[in-house]
Parts: C-alpha cells; sequence; structure tokens
C-alpha cells in the first residue's frame, strides 16, 4: 500500500480529525465533488435529474459504528421514510445500508430484524435493498446476515470486495442462492494477511471474480453489479458479457456521484444499465477520506480549495 494511501486511510479512522476537519470550509468545499449535499433532499434532486437522464440511482446516507440501539432505530426508520420518497416519486433508485450503521455492533438480531423490514419495504417499492461490506472485521457477520435473510427477500443484494483473498470462496458458496452481487475492489486498509497487497493482484482478482459472475449471469444464476471506475475493465467486462450473451439489463455497472462523469454518460448513451451512487448525510469524514485514499492525486484538489 502506497503511504500516502495508509495515511489516508488511518486518516479516516481518527475522531480528533474528524472533529477539527469537518467544519472547515475549504473541505466542504472539495467535498461537493462528491456529494451533492449533505440532505436527503438533495440526494433526491439528484437522483430526479439522473432518471431524466436515463440513468438510475443507488442512496446512502453516511454513517457507520453506531454505538446505541436508540441510533440504529433512526437510521432504520430513516431508511424506511426514503424508501417511501423513492416510491412516491417514482424514481429508478435503489438503496445501500451499511451494517454497522444499522446497530451490527450493538444488537445483531436488532440488526437483522432491520435489514428484514428494509428488505421487505424495498420490494414492496419493487426496488432493490443493498448492503455494503465494510471492513474484514465484519465480513463474516455480514455474509452470515444475508444468507439466513436473502432466502426470504429475494430484493437483497450484497457486495464483495475483490481484494480479499477469500472472496472466490466465498462468491462460489452465495451463488447457491442466485444472488444479486455488487463487485468492487475493496476500500479499507487490510494488512496482507487477509486482502492482496499489489493492486495488479487485486484487479486480477477482480477480473476472474466478474467472469465468474458472468458465466452465471448469462443462464439467471446471478444478478451482477460491477461497481467501478475502471475503463479498462468495464471495457473487458462488456466484451465478456458479449461473448457469452448475457442479456441486456443481465448485469449492471454501477459508479459513484461525481467519478468519471463523462464515462458514466458514454455508458449510458450506449446503452448499458447504469446506476449512480449518491451519498448523503453529514457523517462524511470517514467516507471522504476513503475516496481521497483511492486517488491520492485527488488530495491536491482539496488543498486547490484552501486558495
Ligand atoms: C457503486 C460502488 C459501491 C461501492 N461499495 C463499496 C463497499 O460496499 N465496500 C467497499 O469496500 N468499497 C466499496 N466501493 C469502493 C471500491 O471498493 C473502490 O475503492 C473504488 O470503487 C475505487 O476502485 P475502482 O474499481 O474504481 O478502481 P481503481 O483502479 O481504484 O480506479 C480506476 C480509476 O477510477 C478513477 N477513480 C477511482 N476512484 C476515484 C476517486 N476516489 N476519485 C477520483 N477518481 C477515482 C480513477 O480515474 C482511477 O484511475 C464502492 C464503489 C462503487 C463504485
Amino acid at each position: 500500500m502506497s503511504i500516502s494511501r495508509d495515511l489516508l486511510l488511518r486518516a479516516s479512522r481518527s475522531e480528533l480529525l474528524a472533529r477539527q476537519l469537518v467544519r472547515r470550509a475549504f473541505l466542504r468545499r472539495a467535498l461537493r465533488r462528491f456529494m451533492p449535499g449533505e440532505h436527503l433532499s438533495d440526494a433526491l434532486e439528484a437522483a430526479t435529474g439522473f432518471a431524466a437522464a436515463g440513468v438510475g440511482t443507488v442512496l446512502t446516507q453516511l454513517g457507520e459504528n453506531v454505538t446505541s440501539v436508540a441510533e440504529a432505530g433512526a437510521v432504520r426508520d430513516h431508511y424506511l421514510d426514503v424508501l417511501q420518497q423513492v416510491e412516491r416519486r417514482r424514481l429508478p433508485t435503489h438503496l445501500s445500508v451499511k451494517l454497522t450503521h444499522l446497530g451490527l455492533d450493538v444488537d445483531r438480531d436488532a440488526c437483522e430484524q432491520a435489514v428484514r423490514a428494509l428488505a421487505a419495504r424495498a420490494a414492496g417499492a419493487r426496488t432493490t435493498l443493498w448492503i455494503d461490506m465494510e471492513d474484514s472485521r465484519y465480513t463474516d457477520a455480514t455474509l452470515d446476515l444475508f444468507r439466513r435473510v436473502r432466502p426470504d427477500h429475494p430484493s437483497l443484494g450484497l457486495c464483495l470486495q475483490a481484494y480479499l483473498r477469500r472472496t472466490g470462496g466465498d462468491l462460489e458458496q452465495l451463488l447457491r442462492l442466485a444472488p444479486a452481487i455488487r463487485l468492487v475492489k475493496g476500500a479499507y486498509a487490510e494488512g496482507p494477511a487477509v486482502a492482496f497487497p499489489r493492486k495488479r493482484d487485486t484487479d486480477a482478482s477482480y477480473r476472474a471474480l466478474a467472469a465468474r459472475l458472468l458465466e452465471e449471469a448469462a443462464h439467471a444464476g446471478a444478478r451482477p453489479v460491477f461497481g467501478t471506475h475502471d475503463m479498462r475493465l468495464i471495457r473487458r467486462i462488456r466484451e465478456n458479457a458479449a461473448a457469452l450473451g448475457v442479456p441486456p439489463g443481465g448485469y449492471e455497472f454501477h459508479l459513484l456521484y461525481g467519478i468519471r462523469e463523462a464515462d458514466q454518460r458514454a455508458l449510458a448513451a450506449q446503452g448499458e444499465t447504469l446506476r449512480v451512487l449518491i451519498s448523503y448525510g453529514s457523517a462524511w469524514f470517514a467516507w471522504y477520506m476513503r475516496r481521497l485514499a483511492e486517488r491520492p492525486a485527488n488530495v491536491w484538489f482539496v488543498l486547490k480549495n484552501l486558495v
């Protein structure tokens, strides 16, 4: 891992830094590149704009590792309200949630009940509820919860991280459920025992996992979503999907708001099913540091906002 990436990922875990920096105007200005605003209304307005251009969206409220049952309950209720608003506005919008935001650290049963309630509501709104994958301390608990809930709620999808050495095995087990899987490279600081330290190994792992998912998608054995901005990878996935005869809509690309926007427009114009993941909320510090770590050159963009 490069020193700058390592530093930024360490910063993402510092509550002291978060407290000192979140009010700084230059950082808030730079943040606007990655999120339309802190409020749900900002995200819904952006989603409405994308919908008008034929592009779907995924909404997520920033936040993780809540420390009380009451906080987790408030997050669940917030998302139930979001689903209602999405349905009322007829938006082509999915939701993505973090289990530690729904209280995984505090009360696992209550967290599972919250996921069940949200998945049922998502199905009612004819949309998909995605579970993010957090750092590797949570991988087993996240997979367990998904395996338990998914048979009752086909509208539930799960994120898997290509940088984890275990993911090939996890995917094979999950395929029995004909699941919706969002494949990403992985955004957290992980040791070499659990994750590939070299980017090229993560990229190779992503290619292999994507190929496996497409094989399954060719006979509706999986619903893959490729969460990446790596255009070389995207080109290869499209070629592979065409060669395997995966039907249109049999897979999707999901990209983050504000990243590679010209490529997003081009993919949509070329008929690919594309969604843009829009984040909102005030707890953006850790998430924003992870975005900077993905491309440390982004730090220059932040510094430019100082002047
Ligand atoms: C829809 C979606 C959901 C995600 N969910 C999760 C999750 O649940 N768990 C998790 O661990 N990770 C998640 N991630 C983040 C993911 O793991 C990667 O950290 C992130 O997508 C960067 O990897 P990449 O595939 O774009 O490839 P990279 O090889 O890192 O980047 C490819 C190119 O994309 C551009 N790019 C990538 N990131 C940035 C950036 N931050 N700023 C500017 N340009 C950039 C650059 O041009 C770069 O050269 C998600 C990503 C997406 C798109």
